[in-house]
């Protein structure tokens, strides 16, 4: 039985959780049915650890898939949190923390001129369409197989996070008229968006797009990428969306932005900017913002919107961010690259460490990996006895070869050293797996 250490505890709550709620979970990558066993129920966490509801600490490679930039329970984002608690949850009204945040928002990245704060990525991205559709007047969405963009129903084509992990090609619920619209191309191809874009004059209203993908793995984009999507879509009077809810004010100050340049029409952020709450957030060109109620036509709205708790612990967590900060995560990201890459070549395991700035992933093959189709060729089985090799040992990774590993800034010498004495038993244990 590879899975003997399973947490008795945590396997309580997950039978508890299994007749309550689909599979036990929220969110269906937490259910780790990529890679067997029993989910980790966590109770705490602190800078670089989290503890399970049996007791064990892990070193947590996983930061709440990007959010915990600065470890958890940061003494500075717990005191604005509970600063803000105290004075009231939420109020239904404007607020000054919603106003701030979206000051930072607007003065860290550049091509944001004005910028709608929302709840989930998810809702940011089915916003930026809405709002790209309503100024262009036009039906069509170009995305590209293994971008994911939360779960809005005509970006669910060909998916990545969990819709790779679990294969799934289209997903139940979303209708032919929905998914319609979207036109699904190969990632890092520009001759198959030049071609979409002939093919359909007129008619595309975007294209929407990782920054830097993450969740195929960690995929960047080749050189000039970016750049040729913005020009497509200048000259065919399209808006280049950028969604940076993994990437922004994770891969530097200005997120991918910062890292290449790119100015694109609209932009969506989620994940860092709530410092563990639910804080997301779409803007870009003001001419185009514009066109949102109340000044323009297209609607969008939340209950929930700016709520001044999450906007506090974000604003709190954004205003630590410096340079210092971006270089410390870069730091121990590439050292733990490193040792991963070691770990393996001395193994003789096939692999490939990808990295974007201070994300990174590792796939099992040493073929270069372009898109989702390259992705999909990796031994993934090996990824399986590698993850329950290093949760055994104590290091939490995400449960599937499909997601980007995150670090924080509290990933000190003492995490890194015990990353480092699990890691050769792990790269043991995928060189010995088996499909
Ligand atoms: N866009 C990207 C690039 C993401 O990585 C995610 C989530 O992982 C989303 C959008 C959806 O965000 P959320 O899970 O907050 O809805």
């Amino acid at each position: 039985m590879p899975y003997s250490y399973e947490a008795p505890v945590s396997q309580t709550l997950f039978d508890r959780a299994s007749l309550v709620t689909p599979g036990g979970v929220n969110s269906p990558v937490r259910a780790f049915r990529a890679v067997g066993g029993t989910p980790r129920f966590m109770v705490s966490g602190t800078g670089p650890y989290l503890t399970d509801a049996d007791g064990r600490e892990y070193v947590d490679l996983v930061c709440s898939w990007g959010p915990m930039i600065l470890g958890h329970s940061h003494p500075e984002v717990i005191a604005a949190v509970q600063e803000a608690v105290a004075r009231g949850t939420s109020f239904g009204t404007p607020g000054e923390g919603e106003v701030a945040l979206a000051e930072e928002i607007v003065a860290r990245i550049e091509p944001v001129e004005q910028v709608r704060l929302v709840s989930s990525g998810t809702e940011a991205t089915m916003s930026a369409i809405r709002l790209a559709r309503g100024f262009t007047g036009r039906a069509k969405v170009v995305k590209f197989a293994g971008c994911y963009h939360g779960h809005v129903d005509a970006l669910l084509a060909a998916a990545g996070s969990g819709v790779a992990t679990f294969g799934l090609p289209d997903t139940p619920g979303v209708t032919g008229a929905q998914a319609g619209d979207t036109i699904v191309l190969p990632y890092n191809d520009l001759e198959a968006v030049r071609t979409a874009f002939a093919a359909h004059p007129g008619e595309i209203a975007c294209v929407i797009t990782e920054a830097s993908p993450g969740n195929m793995g960690v995929v960047p984009p080749l050189d000039g990428f970016n750049a040729g999507l913005k020009e497509i879509c200048a000259a065919n009077g399209a808006l280049y969306i950028s969604d940076e809810v993994m990437t922004g004010f994770r891969t530097s100050k200005a997120g991918w932005f910062g890292v290449d340049g790119v100015r694109p029409d609209l932009m969506t952020f989620g994940k860092v900017m709530g410092g563990g709450f639910p804080a997301a957030a779409f803007g870009g060109r003001a001419d185009v913002m514009a066109h949102l109620a109340p000044v323009g036509p297209v609607y969008q709205a939340g209950t929930l919107s700016g709520n001044p708790v999450a906007t506090a612990a974000g604003l709190a967590q954004l205003r630590l961010l410096d340079d210092a900060a971006y270089a410390k995560v870069d730091a121990v990201s590439a050292e733990i690259q490193a040792l991963v890459r070691e770990a393996f070549t001395k193994e003789g395991v096939a692999h490939t460490v990808s990295a974007a700035s201070n994300m990174f992933s590792v796939f099992f093959t040493d073929q270069p990996v372009r898109n989702y189709e390259d992705a999909k060729k990796q031994e993934a089985f090996r990824f399986t006895a590698f993850f329950h090799s290093m949760l055994a040992q104590g290091v939490y990774l995400p449960p599937s070869a499909f997601e980007s590993w995150f670090v924080s800034t509290t990933h000190d010498t003492q995490a890194v050293e015990r990353i480092a004495a699990a890691l050769p038993a792990a790269a043991r244990a995928a060189s010995e797996a088996t499909a």
